[in-house]
């Protein structure tokens, strides 16, 4: 597990490495990126399931971690369970998103607290890591935040239609497989893996395995993470090292939770998992931050989920400060790893923590 490779990108930065096991026992990566003594407000980022921190410091474009340390803020990036850096995605390990609402991001959080006192923290999170926060946050495990930034979903997730079907299709048929790659040397030649990268290379006009199953399939799924001509050629060179294996254990759930378009706890029948409410949707009520709802408006993962989520929670909570933010010509997770995200999403995520620091 290497969890050190974010200081040789962050010019003049300080990154410390902050040990964290959760009460589970699992192992997670959290660090704390500073460049001064200044007391700045705490950022923590969440990244998107099979990503890792790593997407927030592209060497290559103008990263998120390098403007937020401009701006004065103090940024923690967490790699929680679903992380590429970690080895739970591909080792058999079974675990579900309400591991991540309920030990991940809430013990990150009160460690982050226990290290920053009195300052405000603020939360930035992408795809599951912002599905999974919003479950934490309807269970009240993680109050007091001082604003919340979700992009792509929130509280209520809706796939992109060629999505929906196969998530249903695809749930059904890889649910004995333990992972699908995106990196065709571990995917093996001839494994049932490469059937999905067969499949996604049809009627594809770009050569590289790895964007084609990220782009024309998302893991097979049938979405598509980033709009193609959004990224630098060199993030395009190195998707694999951006985007892992996907565990086809995390399918049934995404599944659960497309019916009713709200996030639901997995584990009925476990009591370990009893602080954490049925339906996340039902329990909005509980959050207590402003909440920046973004998205791409080409994200051919997560469609329209947080526009609909805005107005679920306008209609049912109108006392809650919820804004939704649309960015034109993005796709799914090109607003963070876009080369020209610093210029077009970049803004909007500091004017909302500006506001609330
Ligand atoms: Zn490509």
């Amino acid at each position: 597990m290497n969890l050190r490779p974010l200081c040789a990108r962050l010019d003049g930065a300080a990154v410390e490495d902050v040990p964290l096991r959760v009460s589970d026992g699992t192992r997670l990566g959290l660090c704390r990126v500073s460049r001064d003594d200044r007391d700045r407000p705490a950022v923590l980022l969440l990244h998107g399931h099979t990503a890792s921190a790593d997407m927030f410091t592209l060497p290559e474009t103008r990263n998120l971690v390098a403007v937020l340390l401009d701006a004065g803020y103090e940024p923690w990036l967490l790699d929680w369970r679903g992380s590429r850096r970690l080895p739970y995605n591909e080792d058999g390990t079974r675990y579900s998103y309400d591991d991540v609402s309920l030990y991940d991001i809430p013990e990150a959080v009160a460690l982050i607290r226990g290290r920053i006192g009195n300052r405000p923290l603020l939360v930035v999170a992408h795809c599951v890591g912002a599905m999974t926060l919003s479950m934490s946050m309807a269970a009240g495990l993680v109050p007091g935040l001082a604003g919340v930034v979700a992009q792509g979903v929130f509280l209520t997730p809706k796939l992109y239609g060629r999505a929906r079907l196969r998530m249903h299709i695809g749930a059904e048929i890889m649910r004995n497989r333990g992972y699908q790659a995106v990196d065709i040397r571990r995917a093996g030649l001839w494994s049932k893996q490469s059937l999905v990268f067969a499949l996604a290379s049809l009627g594809s006009e770009c050569k590289d395995p790895t964007c084609q199953i990220l782009h024309n399939s998302a893991w097979g799924t049938g979405a598509s993470l980033y709009v193609h001509e959004n990224l630098h050629p060199l993030t395009h060179d190195r998707l694999a090292d951006l985007f892992g294996s996907a565990p086809l254990c995390a399918l049934p759930h995404l599944r659960q939770n497309e019916p009713a378009h709200a996030v639901t706890r997995w584990n009925d029948a476990d009591g370990r998992y009893r602080a954490l409410p049925q339906n996340a949707l039902d329990h909005a009520d509980r959050i207590d931050c402003p909440v920046l709802l973004l998205s791409g408006s080409r994200n051919r993962l997560w469609a329209d989920s947080n526009k609909l989520c805005h107005e679920v929670l306008r209609t049912r909570h109108p006392q809650l400060d919820v804004r939704y933010t649309e960015i034109p010509g993005f796709g799914h997770v090109d607003p963070f790893i876009g080369r020209s995200a610093a210029i077009d999403v970049f803004g909007h995520i500091l004017d909302f923590l500006d506001e609330h620091r």
